[in-house]
């Protein structure tokens, strides 16, 4: 894929979003706000209160925690070992929740998108990048980032 920026200001660009104490969602938000998308934030009138809403693309993304949202076969989601009933319920319930949130988001004729934790922190770069395309294509056509 094609990169609208030049090598020095993609490193810029990632420099500023590898920052240390840099929330996951705020590593999304930045990027996709650098690639000229506008969006709302944990807007409340859809269901699950979305990290990013994409309104011109009909897209919600939700940046799930691997731990709080139950993420299978994750690392970052393991249980802690003191309170374990307490944690397997209150995970379960919001991993069912996420999947009604996910149905309904459907049904409103929207799309989503999830991007978890671990692949955000292990594959920064490839992840943001197959964002910025899974978006587009929810446009319908491929379009022009400039
Ligand atoms: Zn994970």
């Amino acid at each position: 894929m094609a990169d609208v920026f030049s090598k020095d200001k993609r490193s810029e660009i990632m420099a500023k979003i590898r920052g240390k104490d840099t929330k996951i969602e705020m590593v999304v938000r930045k990027w996709i706000f650098a690639h000229g998308f506008r969006y709302r934030k944990n807007d409340k009138r859809f269901p699950g209160t979305p990290d990013i809403v994409l309104p011109k693309y009909k897209t919600v993304i939700f940046i799930n925690g691997c731990f709080w949202h139950g993420h299978e076969h994750c690392k970052l989601s393991h249980m802690p070992k003191s309170n374990v009933e307490y944690w397997e319920h209150k995970i379960s319930r919001n991993i069912e929740n996420d999947i009604k949130n996910q149905e309904d988001i459907k049904m409103m004729g929207w799309n989503f998108i999830i991007v978890w934790e671990c692949q955000l922190k292990e594959n920064t770069e490839e992840v943001l990048e197959n964002l910025i395309e899974k978006i587009e294509e929810n446009k319908g056509h491929k379009s022009s980032r400039l």
